[in-house]
């Protein structure tokens, strides 16, 4: 039989999206790969062109007879871009978009600029010069030149950043010392390593015996040659980090290389550190704080073999290791794995399509495992490994729940419930710290009664309606409005509105009713700056304050061993938002919350305040019993057939005219109709959460159907009839696969 390859010709060409068809011959039929690079005849010329495998096929897709032949593979061929490239196709198949917008995801843009050079201080002077001159400094109080010689008779030798940014002296001090005599300054190519040189702690734990079993499993299974995708589901505190770090060693020790995700928000100095001490200049890190140009030498110091551990957010994916053996996602519930630009791709997903190219493990990490993935863990297709105690039978902390109706009825309407109060004072007086969480999400507030807790929702998705200024509530997923309630249409009571309380006036509460308290708050406002974030973490971690009140920034992955004491000011807030995520969210931010608590050798508290106590997501988390909160959250998918037991799509089309979009989408909604597909559900057009942005205006077609393959075909066929419609030309059209933000 006839075999046909379709290839993307150079990386470089204009017609990117464009695949051409060529014969295999049949010589190369038994070694030709996908991601392999070739070269092709282009043209009439007689010109000869690479270009990559991207799909294999028995499907001749124009008259055979003009069909050309292969002529060769490439030397070195399976190069890492073939890999990513193929990974690439993959991607713009299942998620949409073009080639072109694919390829930029995998593959960073080159960037000409030079590395940066790196200046070292070196101590000039000999020790006696050195020591009067420091005398001198100290006498005429030159401070910043008395700290600098300092410092360098101590180490002889300090990195330029290491003067500016811990020593705080600046370049005119430096000079000026220069010319004293008393340093030299050396200069030295700096691969821009983003992670800070420091000395190394080599720590290394005794598994404990649930650790040593995950660690077994995974090991036992490549030592058999088996692939594998692992759930981790390990308790708050029971040590995953460990694991990883332990199955990363094995994985150096056998030549192959390994990509650690993290979510970006989690990835602070604390968490690389741990990889640090373990494995030195081994770790590179990437995050959005590097520049275009650090990121790319990053990327390079991998491909010449100069690192075997990468840690990142979902972008680090992509690091082209040419001997991929292990892949770890920690936190691998958390929404930012997936992408919010085309490809709107999840970083799971994708990580395992990758690891199958490699035949690299994949370990997916979670103290609260997405609804998605523990469901794969139960049908066998991901195996379960589970960690359900702390390190050293540390317990959980213990979660009390507090009713804030009741609060209200009797009397107190401050946002600390008398419960809380209490235990704040009790943890003060013995100096232990305090986490005071707000989980707060988007902007768009949703209704509530603060009398009997009531959420007004849309009668047709079971989701909450969003307030918007206009005076309406709206649903977002399909569009239904009614005019803004003034009374509770449960109760009657006039406490209902949008919930206002931000984490700046929870400060000043707090800072009234605790007056000797030091209060630190981080959120959105408080870390615009390149550095607060980690600044506001590393002062509570050395206790320079008591009490840390923060949005979800502050529940993610932190360890702080005198933390005794975690409230959760409104537990519900997030159950609000509309998204049928809702539930799951919340349930997580209060496990992970609680989770804060008690790491170190005194027990921890938790308090967690809420208008709903009687919720699942809240009950299940004060009983960190997630066995409870899956199987009342699956019973609730399955029976509105949300994901992961139906799958949705939702279609965006965006354009300057609303009466366009709206029409786009109108057009698109025919052409599925057309499609005549049984159980396929479309909802819309609606308009999206935020209507217009920027006089663009936005409009959704929500579909939803059991199996995910008729969703991939809907948008294969609906991006055909989009190119093929000039008229839509102005027209931009997304596609999102089980969107995390409904
Ligand atoms: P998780 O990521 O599961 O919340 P961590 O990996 O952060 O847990 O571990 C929690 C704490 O226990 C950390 O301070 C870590 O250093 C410590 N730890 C981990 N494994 C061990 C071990 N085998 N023995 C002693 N301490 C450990
Ligand atoms: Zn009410
Ligand atoms: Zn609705």
């Amino acid at each position: 039989m006839a075999l046909y390859a379709n290839i993307i010709i150079d990386i470089s060409h204009e017609k990117l999206d464009r695949l051409f068809q060529y014969r295999v011959p049949e010589e190369l039929k038994p070694v030709l790969k996908i991601g392999m690079q070739v070269l092709v005849p282009f043209g009439s010329g007689g010109r000869k062109l690479c270009g990559y495998v991207i799909e294999l096929t028995d499907q001749a897709e124009y008259d055979v007879r003009k069909i050309k032949e292969i002529t060769e593979i490439c030397k070195d061929s399976v190069a890492i871009e073939s890999q990513l490239i193929a990974l690439a196709f993959w991607m713009k198949k299942n998620y949409g978009g073009t080639m072109n917008q694919a390829l930029k995801t995998v593959i960073p843009i080159k960037q000409k600029t030079a590395a940066k050079e790196k200046r070292i201080l070196v101590l000039a002077a000999d020790e006696k010069t050195a020591e009067e001159q420091l005398a001198e400094f100290r006498r005429k109080h030159n401070v910043a030149r008395a700290r600098l010689l300092e410092a360098l008779i101590r180490e002889r030798e300090l990195s330029g950043d290491v003067v500016k940014e811990e020593l705080n002296v600046g370049l005119n001090v430096v000079r000026a010392m220069e010319k004293l005599g008393i340093l030299k300054i050396r200069t030295e190519q700096d691969y821009r390593n983003p992670v800070r040189q420091r000395e190394r702690e080599e720590r290394k734990f005794l598994l404990s015996e649930s650790q040593q079993a995950a660690v077994d499993a995974v090991l036992r299974d490549r030592r058999e040659q088996r692939q594998g995708i692992y759930l981790l589901h390990g308790v708050t505190g029971s040590g995953k980090t460990e694991v990883y770090m332990e199955l990363i060693a094995h994985n150096i020790a056998e030549g192959k290389q390994a990509i650690v995700l993290i979510p970006e928000i989690a990835l602070t100095y604390q968490t690389v550190r741990r990889f640090y001490d373990r494995f030195g200049n081994r770790v590179s890190i990437l995050n959005s704080r590097l520049s275009a140009g650090e990121r790319y030498d990053q990327f390079l110091r991998a491909k010449r073999g100069e690192i075997d551990i990468m840690i990142g957010p979902r972008s680090a994916l992509f690091t082209p290791f040419s001997n991929l053996g292990l892949i770890i996602i920690d936190e691998e519930h958390e929404s930012s794995y997936k992408s919010e630009t085309v490809p709107r791709y999840h970083a799971r997903e994708t990580a395992i399509e990758r690891a199958g190219m490699t035949g690299a493990s994949v370990i997916l990490g979670s103290a609260t495992p997405s609804i998605e993935s523990y469901t794969k863990a139960q049908n066998g297709e991901y195996h379960l490994l589970e960690m359900k105690e702390r390190i050293s039978k540390r317990p959980l902390p213990t979660c009390y729940t507090v009713d804030l109706r009741e609060e209200l009825k009797t009397g107190n309407r401050s946002i600390l419930s008398r419960k809380l109060q209490e235990l704040m004072e009790e943890r003060l007086a013995k100096q232990e710290q305090i986490m005071l969480f707000l989980n707060r999400r988007g902007m768009s507030g949703f209704v509530s009664c603060r009398s009997c807790g009531h959420v007004i929702k849309c009668p047709h998705c079971d989701v909450s309606l969003s307030w918007h200024s206009n005076g309406k509530m709206i649903c977002h997923y399909c569009g239904y409005e009614e005019p803004e309630a003034h009374v509770c249409p449960e109760c009657g009571s006039r406490y209902i509105s949008g919930f206002k309380a931000g984490t700046q006036k929870i400060e000043m509460l707090v800072k009234k009713r605790f007056p000797k308290a030091r209060v630190l708050r981080m959120d959105f406002d408080t870390t615009r700056k390149k550095e607060s974030y980690e600044k506001i973490l590393s002062a509570f971690a050395n206790h320079e304050a008591d009490i840390l009140v923060g949005t979800q920034m502050i529940v993610k992955g932190h360890d702080f061993p005198n933390v005794t004491l975690v409230g959760v000011l409104a537990a519900d807030l997030s159950l609000g938002v509309s998204d049928y995520r809702a539930s799951e969210r919340t349930f997580q931010l209060l496990t992970q919350a609680a989770g804060r608590a008690g790491r170190g050798d005194r027990p921890g508290e938790v308090v967690i305040q809420t208008y709903q106590p009687e919720h699942y997501s809240i009950v299940a988390a004060a009983a960190q019993d997630y066995a409870s909160f899956y199987a009342h959250e699956m019973e609730y998918r399955r029976m509105l057939c949300y994901p992961p037991v139906w799958n949705m799509l939702l279609i965006l089309s965006a354009a300057k005219n609303e009466e366009l979009a709206y029409q786009a989408s109108e057009r698109m909604k025919r052409v599925i109709a057309a499609l005549g597909y049984q159980n396929l559900f479309v909802v819309g057009p609606a308009d999206t959460a935020v209507a217009k942005v920027n006089d663009i205006y936005k409009k959704v077609l929500y579909l939803k159907h059991a199996d995910y393959a008729v969703l991939v075909d809907v948008k294969d066929r609906l991006e055909h009839f989009i190119n093929g419609n000039r008229e839509l030309k102005n027209i931009v059209v997304q596609f999102d696969f089980n969107p995390m933000n409904g």
